[in-house]
């Protein structure tokens, strides 16, 4: 395993030397989205101030250098998950849109009446509405996979939802909201035994789980930039090849087509197909620095160190009187769900705020995991690599001083 020196990591992230609200930050929000490595800010810059130019378009020289920087990107991502093909490799807006595409392009091709989808309890609203807006159009049904009381999916009740007409199954990899992760490998052998095609929602999973998406033998699988070190505004959808080309185009335009007449347009070949319109170029390009910063630390130096602050936050918090966790999971990664007894957890964090602490509160886009608990919502610390146990510290006083307030 590659040495994790923290201090080096944390100056790296330019935003971490920053205050707010007079005091140093403490970020706990990497759920929603991580910060960025000077290597990607710098990327950034370097697009606009010598390369910005369309992709896939232009003749002359800048076009062909973002061009290829785009590509390279693809190639980049490729062996971030180690697809098959690079053209397996379709760069989207983010993990919404890439579930969007699947259930547009996926769903209404070759899902009918009376079919049926598999999803789980502990989805992000990205991984439920997209189903349902199909099941309204289709007459379609969704079946959930439940989940115990420590927020582990229930894998007999799962086994049990197969029926002849499940058409697809789709998933998280780890749950924003609780921290689960979930045996996707075991999961997606299950389907398998059923010939149904498996979705998985790597959003939460890339960031700290190194993925390989031929061993797991996953069907589709998405996931972010902006919660991966990486710009916002770009996200990949993964699609076995013989998948993608059975489905029809997502979006028409540019990009996406061979030939247009006015009596018939031709498609353009994988991954243009899905592409339509300029993309994110910068956000596209800016991957590539991304995935260089993780695969320089590792993901597994990064797993190992996240699992330890876990550990030490989960006890630290613990300690804090009325404190409940929600999200017990013996699998979970660096996010830490809890509510205090008697107390709204916006109060909490509108206290933390005021302490310069960056945690989220509410229902986390996950509003049927939360109603699962009989609870409004949580206050939830999500860890990056750059954390402490400083960063904890901080946490667990400026929860004692919330907790005294507000009782
Ligand atoms: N799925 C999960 C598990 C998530 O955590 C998120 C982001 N909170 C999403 C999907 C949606 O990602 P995005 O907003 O980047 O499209």
């Amino acid at each position: 395993m590659k040495t994790f020196d923290i201090q080096k990591i944390r100056a790296d992230f330019p935003i971490l030397k920053r205050e707010v609200n007079n005091k140093p930050l403490v970020y706990l929000d990497n759920g929603a989205t991580t910060q960025k490595p000077k290597a990607v800010i710098d990327a950034i810059v370097d697009y606009y101030t010598a390369m910005n130019s369309n992709v896939h378009r232009g003749v002359h020289y800048l076009s062909q250098i973002s061009t290829d920087a785009f590509e390279v990107a693809r190639r980049k991502v490729q062996g971030f998950i180690n697809a098959e093909h690079e053209h397996e490799v379709i760069v989207t807006k983010g993990t919404t849109e890439s579930i969007n595409i699947v259930a547009s392009c996926y769903g209404r091709a070759f899902i009918g009446e009376g079919d049926e989808i598999i999803i789980s309890a502990m989805e992000h609203h990205s991984n439920i509405v997209p189903w349902q807006m199909l099941c309204d159009e289709k007459g379609c049904k969704l079946r959930v996979i439940p989940m115990n009381d420590a927020g582990e999916l229930d894998i007999e009740a799962y086994k049990a939802l197969f029926s002849e007409r499940t058409k697809l199954v789709s998933f998280t990899y780890v749950s924003n909201a609780l921290g689960t992760i979930n045996p996707v490998r075991e999961m997606i052998a299950i389907a398998h035994e059923h010939q149904v095609p498996v979705l998985i929602d790597g959003a939460q999973a890339v960031q700290h789980i190194a993925v390989d998406v031929q061993e797991l033998d996953v069907d589709f699988f998405v996931f972010s930039g902006h919660k991966m070190y990486g710009p916002t505004g770009v996200g990949i959808l993964y699609g076995k090849e013989s998948l993608l080309n059975a489905m029809p185009p997502y979006q028409g335009g540019g990009d996406m087509i061979k030939e247009v007449t006015f009596e018939k347009t031709t498609y353009n070949e994988l991954p243009f197909k899905f592409e339509a319109g300029t993309p994110n170029i910068e956000a596209g390009i800016c991957l590539t620095a991304a995935i260089d910063y993780i695969e320089e630390i590792g993901l597994d130096a990064i797993k190992a160190y996240e699992d330890e602050l876990l550990a030490y936050a989960t006890d630290e918090l613990a300690k804090v009187e009325g404190v409940r966790f929600i999200g017990t999971a013996s699998h979970k990664s660096s996010v830490i769900s809890f509510i205090v007894d008697g107390i709204h957890p916006y109060d909490i964090g509108v206290i933390l705020d005021k302490l310069g602490i960056a945690v989220r509160t509410g229902h986390h886009c996950a509003q049927p995991v939360m109603d699962r608990f009989g609870i409004p919502g949580t206050v939830r610390a999500s860890l990056a690599m750059y954390n402490t146990t400083e960063d904890i510290d901080n946490l667990v006083q400026g929860l004692k001083r919330a907790v005294q307030m507000l009782k």
